[in-house]
């Protein structure tokens, strides 16, 4: 039995195939497409949404793994990455190399073919996702053909869903390493829910919790290359000095309750008292503690989550996305509806992948999250309904209802996405039924 990593999604596979190199992948594919077997390339597990979910043959990619070469040229250096590389251990490889993601991406465990199949992104204005950094890609089709994309189709493998094939490898754009500090804030909602917040620094986010007066902000200024060392803290020390702050402002000490970091991360309750959840969130929003630190991106961006939950996570258009997070907090408050989590806001800049949700505009990025063990549906169903009126497109690795009537409205480039998918795919061994209920067949 394969479970997602939030728990709300499990399937049984005919079989779990770990193949060894790309010809294994390829006659795991033909094998399976003779035996009129779907063919699932599975990763970390990580997204809500049923797309990793079979009942036929899941390709586990872990023997895929670490960067095989660098390439680009003077200023644009490039590297070539198997696809079952976890995000942390590409992180690591590339810092061995002082490289780095331009993509602020925090999460260790996401593999690089799925991170890519999703579009996983962070938050900045002028920041791509992880699919925005592809200059190639090389996958197995449906056929069970190495084919390497032509620069042409791109657009569409850069954000495929899994829909194309099974990826081995990606060439990535990367940038130099380089050393930031991270300031973790409160602020007040409305100043978080005004267009200048946004544009204050590369890196910038927020939490806010839907009748809270306070959001929990953070962002990243890059550090001058020889810029002396500071009274910062560093990750670890910052992580646990905000732990503790919020644990002596709430003054319980629930078992099984946790202040883990309160952007990204959870703040509250697994197997715990939910009467405690509305009193924890608000003295959690009224914390007046600024924490920096400083180091690499992907260290001081690092908030392994501390409570498992579902999600839901659309992308705005920029031009609505203030008016709907407002919308949306005044909606769940309104039907005092308990989120357990605070509502996470980001943004994105346009992405040319052609169904990528950030698809051709700027972006705003709302998540709605709601512990495990809770019941999840009135709130996702609540938040689905107001950003969808504000014109979103959900996260492809989310809980949402998105049906393809909703992709064709959305997506302007589907049909040249069908296109190539007809000629990388045409007998649609990676059709799965999620994938047909947002692409069609
Ligand atoms: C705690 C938590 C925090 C998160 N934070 C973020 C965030 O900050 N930003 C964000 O954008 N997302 C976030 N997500 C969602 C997450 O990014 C995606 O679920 C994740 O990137 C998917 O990677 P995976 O390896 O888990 O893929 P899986 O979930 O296993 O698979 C996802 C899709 O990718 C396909 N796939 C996997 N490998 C391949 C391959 N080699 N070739 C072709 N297709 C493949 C699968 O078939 C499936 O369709 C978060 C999820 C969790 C649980």
């Amino acid at each position: 039995m394969w479970t997602n990593w939030s728990g709300g999604r499990e399937c049984r596979p005919t079989a779990t195939v770990r193949p060894l190199d790309d010809s294994g992948v390829s006659g795991v594919v033909r094998r399976a497409a003779q035996r009129g077997q779907a063919v699932r390339p599975v990763g970390a597990g990580h997204s809500f949404s049923a797309l990793a979910v079979t009942d036929g043959v899941h390709v586990d990619l872990s023997a895929f793994s670490g960067i095989t070469g660098s390439g680009g040229r003077p200023g644009r250096p490039t590297v070539r990455v198997r696809a079952g590389t976890t995000l942390a251990q590409l992180h690591a490889e590339l810092a061995d190399r002082d490289l780095a993601l331009e993509a602020p991406l925090e999460l260790a465990a996401p593999t690089v073919g799925g991170a890519l199949a999703v579009g996983m992104h962070g938050s900045g204005s002028s920041l791509g996702s992880l699919s925005a950094a592809v200059v190639g890609v090389r996958l197995v089709d449906g056929r069970g053909r190495l084919r390497d994309v032509a620069a042409a189709d791109l657009d569409a493998a850069r954000t495929s869903l899994g829909a194309l094939g099974v990826l081995l490898e990606a060439e990535l754009a990367v940038v130099p390493a380089g050393r930031v500090r991270v300031t973790r804030e409160p602020r007040p909602v409305d100043e978080v829910l005004d267009a200048q917040f946004w544009a204050s620094h590369p890196v910038v986010e927020a939490a806010v919790f839907p009748s809270a007066r306070t959001a929990l902000t953070r962002w990243v200024d890059p550090l001058p290359e020889h810029a002396p060392e500071s009274e910062d803290e560093d990750a670890d020390g910052a992580e646990k000095a905000e732990k503790e702050e919020r644990e002596r402002t709430v003054g319980v000490t629930v078992a099984g309750a946790t202040g883990r970091t309160a952007l990204g991360g959870a703040v509250v309750v697994e197997r715990a008292l939910p009467r405690l959840v509305p009193r924890f969130n608000r003295a959690v929003s009224r914390l007046a503690r600024t924490v920096t630190a400083t180091g690499p991106m992907h260290r001081v961006l690092s908030s392994p989550p501390a409570v498992r939950f579902e999600q839901t996570e659309w992308a705005l258009p920029r031009t609505t996305f203030l008016e709907g997070a407002r919308e949306l907090l005044t909606a769940l408050a309104d039907d005092g509806l308990e989120v357990g989590l605070p509502v996470r806001l980001r943004v994105g800049a346009p992405e040319s992948g052609w169904l990528h949700p950030a698809h051709g505009r700027p972006t705003g990025w709302v998540a709605v999250r709601v512990p495990r063990g809770t019941d999840h549906a009135p709130v996702l169903e609540r938040a689905w309904r107001v950003l969808r009126a504000h014109g979103g497109r959900p996260h492809w690795a989310s809980r949402s209802d998105w049906t393809v009537e909703d992709t064709v409205a959305a997506y302007p480039r589907l049909p040249d996405f069908r296109r190539v998918r007809d000629d990388y795919d045409p007998d649609r061994v990676f059709a799965t039924p999620a994938l047909d209920a947002v692409l069609g067949d």
